[in-house]
């Protein structure tokens, strides 16, 4: 293992010279952690395990015919006793110093490190992730909470000596927690998003109610084994699985929440913000979908570009937030761009994401299939399909939810392939006669989390990142043309439908947002 002593995976560097010993690794951690496969698990609530009436199973994308494992298929009441137990601690937990809850935080981060082949292992497994972006997850899930633990450190507590309008008075601004919040992920980063909103939360001194993807409930799990080992008392943080939508009603009436931070679709996240304010305001972060774009100017380079554009349209299976799915290329260069977009696109080895070498793993679900199917269908009869559009169904792709890169041309920029975000790998690319007419387009849709430009004219990126109405702006990144964020690289904030609150995860402002002002006015 000594080559690969401070080797660290992020979605966009990989040391080449540690990655021989990394793969011995992760093909050990994949034996491991299948041999524990199949069994059943509970929620925890206050520590204790509960079981529900019923049980959903969580199946291996790549080979649904392999059970990762059964769980809980929560209601109301698991959930409403969840939130009971996380009030009755509150107080302990808030009353605690800042100090000790870091300190707690970042053994959490500590065991991830110490057991990041397994949990990589597994969400390969789970998610359908290949090797690097699992271990990219894993090792962003470690930096948040670091990287949120130096927010409150820095901030001594968020607790500031105020003015005074008369020599005898002395007053303080202090940021305290709320109370108990509840956490939703999605499954697509089931460990990085599950633990940072998680550590936003209880680094503030809040407790939490926590619900993983049901695409993903076993990562779920792991951490909250994670923080149990850390030291996070019994009630602090609490788990419960089930379908999301048994929950939105609960989640709606019971007032003994106080606060709610999900990141999933904007279509779930809409309904939850619209209903979760009935009777006062409550706080209500949301990080949404998108439908990120990317520019291709006349002065840009092209190879560098087709493979930003390539690693970002297809990573993943197009499953991320910042996915890039429309391209906007300059008429003169489409097609010395088109080219090599293709031969990258041809390249790219498709297969079982837990082995060696594969870099686009399964769709997660039936559901997302049929979508893919239903979008090629599309394509395939309003534009013109210049490489992908199939369902791949040979040999050992027989069982899981395969499909192949997609790229489709020659549909109208009004056409609502421009609009929607499908979360699919299925990329749109439109020529465009001026950097102008590009981000005209990049704007006109209601989402605006990230967006890439590929330009070697500096006046070119000024613009771009002057009237590109998104939150992560990317100029030539190789690596990616709109993904691959970090903490305390890049804020990811979510604008117009991406996100409610105009402060991102990974950035600066988002431990804060899980406390409330008060000041302390004492007359001396
Ligand atoms: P999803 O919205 O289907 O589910 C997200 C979570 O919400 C899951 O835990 C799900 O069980 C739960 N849920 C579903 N319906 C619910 C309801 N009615 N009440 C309460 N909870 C409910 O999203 P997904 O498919 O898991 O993830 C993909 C989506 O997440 C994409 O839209 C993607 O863009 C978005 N996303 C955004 C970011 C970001 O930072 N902006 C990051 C990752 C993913």
């Amino acid at each position: 293992m000594g080559k690969e002593k401070g080797f660290k995976v992020t979605y966009t560097t990989a040391d080449p010279a540690g990655l021989e010993a990394f793969h011995q690794a992760y093909d050990k951690a994949i034996e491991d952690v299948s041999s524990l496969f199949g069994k059943s698990y509970s929620h925890y609530i206050a520590g204790e395990q509960v079981q529900s009436q019923e049980v959903f199973t969580d199946l291996n994308p790549t080979n649904q015919e392999l059970l990762i494992g059964k769980f809980q298929k929560g209601e109301a009441a698991e959930f409403n006793s969840a939130v009971e137990a996380a009030l009755a601690v509150f107080k302990t937990w808030r009353d605690q110093s800042f100090q000790q809850r870091c300190s707690i935080m970042r053994k959490a981060a500590e065991i991830i490190g110490q057991r990041k082949y397994e949990l990589a292992a597994i969400m390969s497994l789970e998610a359908g992730k290949n090797r690097l972006e699992a271990m990219g997850d894993v090792e962003e899930s470690a930096d948040l909470i670091r990287y949120y633990c130096s927010q409150m450190e820095e901030a001594e507590g968020f607790v500031r000596t105020m003015g005074k309008l008369s020599p005898n008075e002395k007053a303080m601004g202090v940021l305290r927690p709320y109370g108990v919040w509840v956490v939703i992920s999605p499954f697509n980063f089931p460990l990085a998003l599950a633990t940072g909103m998680s550590a936003g939360v209880l680094i503030a001194g809040n407790t939490a109610v926590f619900k993983p993807s049901s695409d993903t409930p076993l990562i779920g799990l792991k951490l909250y084994e994670i923080y149990k080992e850390a030291g996070i008392p019994d009630g602090v943080f609490n788990f419960i699985t089930g379908p999301g939508g048994n929950f939105e009603e609960t989640i709606f009436k019971n007032n003994k929440i106080s606060g709610l931070v999900f990141t999933g679709s904007s279509e779930v996240g809409m309904s939850l913000y619209k209903g979760f304010s009935q009777d006062y305001p409550r706080p209500c972060i949301l990080e949404m979908g998108s439908k990120n774009p990317a520019i291709v100017t006349q002065n840009a380079d092209l190879d560098m570009a087709a493979e930003g554009v390539m690693k970002s349209a297809f990573g993943l299976g197009g499953q991320k937030c910042s996915a890039c799915s429309r391209v906007y290329v300059h008429k003169k260069i489409e097609d010395f761009f088109l080219e090599k977009l293709l031969e990258k696109t041809s390249q790219i080895e498709i297969g079982d994401p837990a082995k060696r070498n594969v870099y686009l793993g399964p769709l997660i679900n039936q559901r997302a299939l049929e979508k893919f199917k239903t979008w090629a269908g599309i394509c395939r009869q309003e534009g013109k399909i210049l490489v992908g559009g199939k369902v791949l169904t040979e040999g050992s792709l027989a069982k899981g939810y395969f499909v192949e890169p997609t790229i489709v041309t020659g549909l109208p920029k009004g056409h609502k392939i421009f609009q929607e975000e499908l979360f699919l790998p299925l990329l749109v690319e439109a020529p465009v006669d001026s950097l102008e007419e590009a981000v005209e387009e990049c704007n006109k849709v209601d989402y605006g989390l990230t967006a890439g430009i590929f330009s070697s004219d500096q006046k070119e990126i000024e613009y771009f990142f002057k009237e590109t109405e998104s939150g992560v702006l990317y100029a030539n990144r190789r690596s990616g043309a709109t993904t691959g964020a970090w903490p305390g690289v890049q804020p990811f904030c979510g604008w117009k439908k991406s996100g409610s609150t105009g402060k991102g995860g990974c950035g600066p402002y988002y431990v804060a947002q899980f406390m409330r002002e008060q000041s302390r006015t004492v007359m001396e």
